[in-house]
């Protein structure tokens, strides 16, 4: 496997070492051989190359299988052409269009809910989101001083897309996958979307697919999440709906995420660069590392490759292991350890 390693900003030039560390440990384990690239990319990009985005990173990045991206710190960047958030132009270059977050619960770590298990799935390139919805300009425009017009984009092929690796996803866990979306409002908008989804059904009757209106769905996730097993949505209502889930189990150091396409996919946690704490080895590495092992896992699946599977489940177990043993956790989880520690323990526990 060709894997890229682009660190990002800030606390990504922490956690994604840790993130390769662990994989490395694993792949070794499972007898899978990566070939790891490292690709510029951020602010170090920006010093050195002169672009936060540099002209060969996509052709270089078309060559691998996937790679792992860490948090994208643009809004400290320098309002200049050469500093361009370099987040959506990958997600739209590449297709990516399934941006999949799990969102678990571990015994022994304080949160809101326990046996919490579940995935969403969140459409990644259309929706409402102005800065990758259309080719050219934004899906938002004021066409007066008091007028502002948001447009939201639903099309056939990218609902069809996102609902498909729903229902493989789901085919994987418990065959539970629920549509989240407002067609009573949106009748054509979501509607469609629920059409495409219920089109993509017919094909996985071992799959069985309910739906949930958005507003009652976050009320229900608030009080029972742990009725749910895969939930396939749309853009912005993906973007709220994986925050709040994140929140149920312990927060953003716990949230890790896949960005899926066509030929690729990208592990990205869903935290920002936190600047805050950069620089100081105690950033918690959990969402870069889970974030790998999806990567490992979502690749395995596509290149019927036993040995990533093995590689992806041998991280989860270790992972497992140290969250339910409290094994050099780092304070956000009430620990005391680094970040680099954390990921020894975790490498030490496959090991063991
Ligand atoms: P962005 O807009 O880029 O997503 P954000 O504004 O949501 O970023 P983050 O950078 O994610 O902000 O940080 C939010 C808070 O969470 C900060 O206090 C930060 O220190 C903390 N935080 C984020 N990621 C981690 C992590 N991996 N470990 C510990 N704390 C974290």
């Amino acid at each position: 496997m060709k894997i890229g390693v682009l660190e990002g900003d800030d606390i990504g030039h922490e956690v994604v070492p840790e993130a390769v560390k662990v994989m490395q440990a694993a792949a070794l384990r499972a007898g899978l051989v990566i070939d790891w690239q490292p690709v510029p990319i951020g602010r170090r990009a920006l010093d050195t190359l002169g672009s936060t985005l540099p002209a060969d990173t996509l052709s270089r990045l078309e060559q691998l299988d996937g790679w792992i991206l860490g948090p994208i710190g643009h809004q400290a960047y320098p309002k200049i052409p050469e500093a361009i958030n370099p987040h959506p132009i990958l997600r739209k270059h590449f297709d990516l269009f399934a941006n999949i977050r799990p969102v678990r619960s571990y015994p022994g770590i304080a949160s809101v809910h326990q046996n919490v298990d579940l995935v969403i799935v969140r459409e990644n390139n259309e929706g409402f989101q102005p800065d990758r919805n259309v080719v050219a300009g934004s899906g938002e425009f004021r066409p007066t001083n008091d007028v502002t017009i948001s447009v939201r984009v639903i099309t056939r092929a990218g609902s069809s897309k996102v609902a498909r690796e729903a229902f493989e996803l789901a085919r994987t866990r418990d065959k539970r996958l629920t549509v989240v979306h407002k067609d009573t409002v949106f009748k054509l908008g979501c509607g469609m979307f629920v059409e495409e989804c219920k089109r993509i059904a017919l094909e996985y009757p071992d799959v069985v697919m309910s739906e949930a209106i958005v507003d009652t769905f976050a009320m229900r996730l608030v009080m029972t999440p742990q009725k749910y097993d895969v939930i396939v949505t749309t853009n912005m209502f993906g973007d709220i709906l994986t925050d709040e889930a994140a929140g149920l189990v312990g927060g953003l150091g716990l949230a890790p995420g896949l960005c899926a396409g066509p030929r690729h996919a990208m592990a990205q946690a869903t935290h920002g660069s936190a600047p805050d704490i950069a620089g100081r080895n105690i950033a918690n590495p959990y969402a870069m590392i889970m974030s790998g092992k999806m990567l490992l896992d979502w690749l395995g699946r596509k290149h019927a490759s036993a040995a990533a599977i093995d590689a992806a489940r041998l991280m989860e177990d270790a992972v497992g292991q140290v969250m339910r043993d409290r094994i050099s956790l780092t304070g956000d989880l009430g620990g005391t350890s680094a970040t680099s520690e954390m990921g020894d323990a975790i490498v030490a526990c496959m090991a063991g």
